[in-house]
């Protein structure tokens, strides 16, 4: 988080962090849905990516049981 903050990276733009002997490399994280792969949009939940149509696929089952 410090190192973000110092490198004015912003938190919708996540990094993956490598360590090298004694380089640390940044590279910039894609994240895609873990459902349907969309990379627009893309939210965690639960350690899992999930786009915005795909919540709202999530949110309509748990509301209607009897899929
Ligand atoms: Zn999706």
């Amino acid at each position: 988080m410090e190192l973000r903050r110092t490198l004015h990276i912003e938190r919708r733009n996540p990094m993956e962090v490598f360590t090298d002997a004694d380089c640390i490399i940044f590279r910039k994280y894609e994240v895609s849905c873990t459902f349907c792969g969309n990379e627009n949009d893309v939210t965690l939940f639960k350690g899992k990516a999930l786009c915005d149509d795909c919540r709202r696929e999530l949110v309509a089952k748990a509301a209607s049981p009897t899929v």
